[in-house]
């Protein structure tokens, strides 16, 4: 048999950069109840020099990623006992930041916003390719090992200043108001992320998220119209059923 339940192997696992800059071994911990799955990811990460350890509930898999000594998680929503959603609000509320990819039902839409909502940085739908769980993997790990630190921030051709407070796009200036300087900084800060309307609006309007849900709506189609309308190619994504993304 060529591919395990819910797992399609792709035919690239081996193809494009090493996952793990040189001389720095990326701990990865995988909650994961399905142990045919949780070992062949661990094959296939520790083929690919990353650091594996699986944990094959919920609880144990808690205890291991309370401790922090991880930089990525790769956790299931559906475990037994405690569930991956419940596990990703407990680690942000003790204040552990380790990067987080949820692995999600195909039809679990609401899974997916919860998930992101509960702390998350991405999700992967069931059944995936190995090539595509190590290309997120890597992202993951760029942005953990590389955060921006620069006074600048890029997607493409689109640059945000954040000391001049300018938008260019391919050297035009952009006229933003404040908040939608804001929103398209929350946006750029997560590059390739998808970022629910929830995410958005606790971070770019620090009010009840109940209050006016498609306010976000409103203000990404203020966005788009100010740097995508006029372009080739079209920086913000929708994620139906989600959210948004800037770039790939
Ligand atoms: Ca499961």
């Amino acid at each position: 048999m060529r591919a395990d339940r819910g797992v399609a192997l792709g035919p690239s696992i081996t193809d494009g950069p090493a996952a793990v800059p040189r001389g720095r071994s990326v701990r990865v911990l995988v909650i994961e109840d399905e142990e045919r799955l949780a070992r062949l990811i661990e094959r296939v990460l520790t083929d690919e020099r990353y650091e594996v350890e699986v944990a094959l509930d919920g609880a144990r898999g808690l205890a291991r990623a309370l401790t922090g000594d991880y930089d990525l998680l790769i956790l299931d929503v559906m475990l037994p006992g405690i569930d991956g959603v419940e596990i990703c609000r407990t680690l942000r509320g003790r204040g552990i930041s380790t990067a987080i990819l949820m692995l999600t039902a195909r039809d679990g839409v609401d899974d997916r916003v919860i998930g992101l909502d509960a702390g998350a940085d991405d999700y992967l739908i069931k059944p995936f390719a190995f090539a595509e769980l190590l290309a997120r993997l890597r992202a993951l790990t760029r942005r953990r090992l590389d955060p921006p630190e620069s006074s600048q921030l890029q997607v493409e051709d689109l640059v945000l200043d954040l000391v001049r407070h300018e938008a260019r796009r391919g050297g035009r200036l952009i006229e933003l108001t404040a908040r939608e300087f804001a929103l398209l900084e929350f946006l750029m800060r997560h590059p390739g992320q998808v970022l629910t309307r929830n995410q958005i609006l606790d971070n770019v309007w620090n009010f009840d998220a109940d209050l006016a849900s498609n306010v976000v709506d409103t203000y990404v189609h203020y966005l788009r119209e100010k740097i995508d309308r006029h372009e080739q190619s079209r920086l913000i994504r929708t994620v139906r059923g989600v959210g948004y993304a800037i770039g790939r």
